[in-house]
């Protein structure tokens, strides 16, 4: 068994997954709710949010985030991959800083712009 707050929703409703009876989710108040333990259970996946350095005096960090959700254990993988990046401003949100993580279709985006 494993054991889940839903984040879903402000309610936090705590769930047991049952991985040896077909992750049977109990627990739920609503449906969206099987989903989520389900998912934490057998995938789970996080969006990363983080920052890099920037060739600028006046804003040396910009925030990333990846794009799409990646592998929870991909996570720390992927934050030792921002460690080597350096932006050179001008910087615009949504400019990809990292493309293809580990092959696949996440990506870290910059999230904000930085024109100095
Ligand atoms: S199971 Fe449903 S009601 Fe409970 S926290 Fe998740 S979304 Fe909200």
């Amino acid at each position: 068994m494993k054991e889940y707050i839903c984040i879903i929703c402000p309610r936090g409703c705590h769930l047991t997954v049952d991985e040896e009876n077909d992750y049977a989710v109990t627990g739920n108040g609503c449906l969206r709710g099987v989903a989520y333990g389900r998912e934490e259970a057998m995938h789970p996946t996080r969006v990363v949010t983080s920052s890099v350095r920037v060739r600028s005096e006046k804003y040396p960090r910009c925030p990333v985030k990846t794009d799409l959700a990646i592998a929870k254990s991909d996570v720390a993988k992927a934050m030792l991959l921002l460690d080597g990046v350096e932006l050179v401003p001008p910087v615009h949100r949504g400019d990809i800083v990292i493309a293809s993580l580990f092959c696949g279709e996440a990506n870290f985006v910059a999230t904000r712009d930085i024109d100095e």
